[in-house]
């Protein structure tokens, strides 16, 4: 075990986990390449064999755990996989090309696998594409005993964790076993990019943005995550950790104090009101927004329906999904925003997205317009699901008042064809627009006349307005929301709305951020929408200041030149006056 050290990076997740590593290097270094002698390749061929069997040990006894559990999908799947690892031809194969490649097994096995892959692909057969996954899985796993690298699927751990890693798939982590990952710390990130985002739905403290953290580390190390101040403490001695038993009991119980506020309004002492609500991705997080006394869902996520499952979910898959959240929330509104796929969220079954600039490319809902067989599903699907709750539906990444329209149209399209069916639909169900492109900003007095309400999408409009990318960590002192050109753009929309009477929230991070929350109440906004487990804070921090003084504050906000000045005005006013530590 290496001596105690920290390591500093971007607090991505509040609270405390204290625990032992699990290095996750599944996206780690690449398979080695080098020659072998002919006398070699059936020592090859022995190593491959005992990975085979180390592997196809770790598939009987999770299929054996999986069949005690009555996971018969499950169960389903690991028979797939150990039919693929028992496969003769294969094997043969592999032999085959050792002997005319010469090169190590390793590469000789993932070249193979890459080719089959790409050839499942492009047969352009669903079937052979789910296929091709569970080949992947398969190969890594025995790659992985080749590399003699630990490799576990992450919905399979079964032990509490501090999960370090180079950088982790918004998909593997809605995948991977929550309950038992206790703290998350990465190389890669920022405190906007999607897994950052999914650390704080599911309450578990996150450090990103670390570097080099998995380099550093080795399964089995002790380390303390302080998602609080973005430190990570690996292998603390006694004074240190006990230092910080102590802080992770002060913060729980502080999590405690403030869930008293549930029952209460986000209400200034001069009696504006606020509404505060959840952004959610999964519809199990319903528990939490209700833990968390939220007053609806503000951005329900929905393309995370899709990366998780790897496939286009059919209209009656999204509209039980739909359904189960309108129905759980009850009179309470949730806004489900159409599928924002693209950019860091990538659908390994979605071909055409690789692509050399994704986060200016092909997504949300420029992928939606040319993909409208599939647009269409999930508009009848959410249309259909309004008859069971509060809905709104809002469009992602609208950079004109052109794409609104286009979405708007296929919207009416899809009621028409409803009406028609004679299924029944809320006919008055808001349609928002999230603003999120600077030109829709700069526009949003045009946007506005075509839309029910705004929602800002800080964490796009940030990216997209400093041209800073949102996950990338070495640029991440770049990413200011309180850059003057980000507060006057905000500024602009809600001023905007407000001129033709649309109500305004926001679901960027920034809306659940404490330290900005003064300035977003001044500004005018109505609504804030961010992971639940933020709500208590920022309720707090609103009953406790008045409208008029945040629009004083916001006065002297918009006087000042600079973020830095800014960044320190806001901090200190915060902390002195409101008890808030910047995390
Ligand atoms: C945003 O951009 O602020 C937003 C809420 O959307 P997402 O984070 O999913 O891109
Ligand atoms: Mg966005």
């Amino acid at each position: 075990m290496t001596a105690m050290h920290e390591l500093t990076g971007i607090s991505a997740s509040p609270g405390i986990a204290i625990g032992k590593v699990f290095l996750y290097l599944d996206n780690g270094p690449s398979v080695p390449r080098y020659a072998i002698r002919a006398e070699h390749v059936s020592g090859e061929m022995d190593r491959l064999e005992q990975a085979v069997g180390r592997a196809s040990d770790e598939i009987q006894s999770l299929r054996r755990t999986s069949e005690q559990e009555n996971r018969d999908e499950q169960v389903k799947l690991l028979d797939t996989h150990l039919m693929m690892l028992s496969d003769p031809d294969f094997t043969e194969r592999i032999q085959n090309d050792l002997k005319s490649k010469l090169l190590n097994v390793e590469w000789v096995l993932n070249a193979a696998i890459e080719e089959v892959v790409q050839k499942l692909h492009a047969s352009g057969d669903d079937y052979m594409k789910e296929r091709s996954i569970d080949l992947n899985d398969v190969s890594r796993r025995v790659l992985n005993h080749l590399l003699y690298r630990e490799r576990i699927n992450l919905a399979d751990l079964s032990e509490e964790v501090i999960l370090v890693t180079h950088d982790l798939l918004p998909s593997d982590a809605i995948g991977m076993n929550k309950r038992m990952v206790k703290g998350i710390c990465m190389d890669a990130g920022g405190k906007t990019s999607h897994t950052a985002i999914l650390a704080r739905s599911f309450e578990i403290p996150a450090v990103v943005g670390l570097s080099n953290i998995s380099r550093q580390v080795q399964s089995g190390d002790q380390a303390v995550v302080d998602g609080n101040r973005g430190r990570v403490i690996v292998n603390a001695d006694a004074r240190t950790l006990k230092r910080y038993v102590r802080v992770q009991s002060d913060w729980r119980k502080r999590e405690v104090q403030l869930m008293r506020l549930n029952e209460l309004p986000a209400e200034t002492r001069d009696g504006k009101l606020v509404s505060l609500k959840a952004n959610i991705e999964v519809p199990e997080e319903v528990d939490s927004i209700f833990a968390h006394g939220a007053d609806g869902v503000g951005l329900f996520r929905s393309e995370f329906l899709f990366l998780h499952s790897g496939h286009l979910p059919e209209e009656e898959e999204q509209f039980k999904a739909y359904s189960y959240v309108l129905n759980a929330m009850g009179s309470k509104p949730v806004t489900i925003r159409t599928v924002d796929v693209g950019g860091d969220k990538v659908a390994p079954n979605l071909e055409g997205m690789n692509e050399k600039n994704p986060i200016l490319g092909w997504r949300a809902i420029r992928f939606c317009l040319s993909n409208l067989d599939l647009f269409r599903t999930q508009l009848r699907a959410l249309l259909r699901s309004s008859m069971h709750g509060k809905l709104q539906i809002m469009f992602p990444m609208i950079s004109g008042v052109e794409e609104l329209s286009q979405a708007l149209d296929t919207l009416d399209e899809v009621k028409a064809d409803l009406r028609r069916e004679q299924i029944p639909f809320d006919e008055n169900i808001p349609v928002g627009t999230m603003i999120e492109v600077p030109s829709a900003a700069i526009t949003a007095d045009l946007i506005a006349r075509r839309s029910h309400f705004f929602s800002i999408g800080t964490n796009d409009l940030i990216q997209y307005t400093i041209a800073v990318d949102r996950g990338n960590e070495k640029i991440a002192y770049l990413y200011e929301p309180f850059h003057p050109g980000v507060l006057r753009l905000l500024k602009m929309v809600i001023d905007s709305a407000h001129a033709v009477g649309i109500p305004v929230g926001m679901c960027g991070e920034m809306a659940g951020d404490p330290v900005a929350a003064v300035i977003l109440l001044g500004l005018g906004l109505d609504e804030f929408s961010m992971g639940a487990v933020g709500i208590p804070e920022v309720k707090r921090i609103i009953r406790s200041v008045a409208l008029s003084e945040a629009e004083e504050i916001v006065g002297n906000v918009m006087e000042m030149r600079s973020f830095h000045e800014v960044d320190r005005y806001v901090n200190e006013l915060m902390e002195s006056r409101f008890g808030v530590n910047a995390y």
